[in-house]
């Protein structure tokens, strides 16, 4: 059953492709804090626009060398024309890489339409006020590409759906420290998540809830966590680790951690509960309270009996490398055992990990 995830999150593409076949349309997201429910609820498919494993799209892409290989890879992979099914782009920024690298996709005019979502850093009235009055304009947009209008009762149905996703989710990271689901499968359990349309990711999720594989008897491997961003790089790091004795056991990725936490809560007017559900919500770098991220890592390790944590980041990302740098004094306040590691997605880079994952891996056992 849970090779279903993995297939899936492979034939991304053919799917989106069926998908659009079948006559709707798709809006491609950049990244983890788009609103889906309002591209759902204007009856079109939300799915991310997810890093590929050649690595040679970064060269493709002609961009600045230390520009970040995610945007890099993502302007090869739209050069060479992987994304043709998507009708239009919603960028929510995170940093000035995704907002700016969208401007060199207009200007190419790889996509029909961008839009370009700016969320407020805040959560005060003010802040509220103003994401929903954008949550507004959006959903109208929307409506504009598909035809349909988002009504207030089509965007409850659809915060619903996502609500399910996440509450489904969430039972699936309490379960699998104490599952036989291994680390790679996890990975596309959540993956298949940002690309499949929502109702087809819940009917999988709850079949595989129902059938969870028991845990390995006696397993003495050490216990790690992984924090990161990259889907690839991730497999990559925890075959690494896997190799020198460990048993990865629970992991955040930050699009992750919304959607395996908090649903949406409903409360009066759903425009401004979808603004609220999203503001300071999301774990990305800047927008969210820096020791909440930290305490959520180190309930999650808690949790999942975690012996020590690999903070992965790609070079090249100063939000997430800034980010660190604050959670790591509350991981060193914490005694927090962990790793943190910098590289690209190339099997050179990943390959240079090797001896800094080992010597990790000694320092636990
Ligand atoms: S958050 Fe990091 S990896 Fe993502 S686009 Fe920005 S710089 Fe690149």
């Amino acid at each position: 059953m849970i090779e279903a995830f993995k297939e899936k999150f492979e034939k991304r593409h053919q799917v989106a492709r069926q998908i659009k076949k079948d006559g709707k349309k798709i809006v491609g997201c950049f990244y983890g804090s788009v609103p889906r429910e309002l591209v759902h609820s204007a009856g079109m498919v939300p799915v991310q626009l997810v890093e590929d494993g050649n690595y040679q799209y970064e060269a493709k892409s002609g961009l600045l060398p230390y520009l970040c290989g995610m945007s890099k890879n993502l302007t090869g992979q739209i050069d060479d024309k992987v994304f043709d099914y998507v009708d239009a782009v919603m960028v929510s920024t995170v940093c000035d890489t995704n907002r700016h690298v969208p401007d060199i996709w207009e200007r190419n005019k790889v996509f029909p339409k961008i839009w370009i979502v700016r969320a407020p850093i805040k959560a005060d009235d003010e802040a509220v006020s103003y994401y929903t009055r954008e949550v507004r304009r959006l959903s109208e947009e929307l409506g504009k590409l598909s035809g349909k209008k988002v009504t207030e009762e089509d965007l409850r149905e659809s915060i619903a759906l996502y609500n399910e996703n996440r509450a489904l989710l969430r039972k699936f990271y309490e379960a699998r420290p104490v599952s036989g689901v291994s680390a790679e499968e996890a990975v596309y359990v959540f993956a298949s998540a940002l690309v499949l349309p929502v109702e087809e990711h819940n009917a999988l999720m709850k079949k595989l809830l129902a059938n969870l594989p028991p845990a390995p008897v006696r397993d003495q491997r050490t216990r790690l966590m992984l924090c990161a961003l990259n889907i690839n790089m991730s497999l990559e790091v925890i075959r690494l680790a896997e190799k020198y004795g460990a048993r990865v056991v629970t992991d955040d990725f930050t699009h992750n951690a919304r959607y395996g936490s908090e649903e949406i809560e409903i409360n009066g007017d759903v425009f401004t509960s979808l603004a609220r559900g999203y503001l300071r919500k999301i774990p990305l770098p800047g927008m969210y309270a820096f020791e909440q991220r930290a305490k959520y890592i180190r309930d999650l390790m808690e949790k999942s009996r975690a012996e020590g944590l690999i903070y992965l980041i790609q070079l090249y990302c100063d939000a997430y490398a800034m980010e660190y740098s604050v959670l790591k004094e509350y991981f060193d306040r914490w005694n927090l055992p962990h790793l943190k590691i910098e590289a690209e997605d190339t099997p050179l880079s990943i390959e240079q990990l090797n001896v800094r994952v080992q010597s990790f891996m000694e320092s636990l056992m």
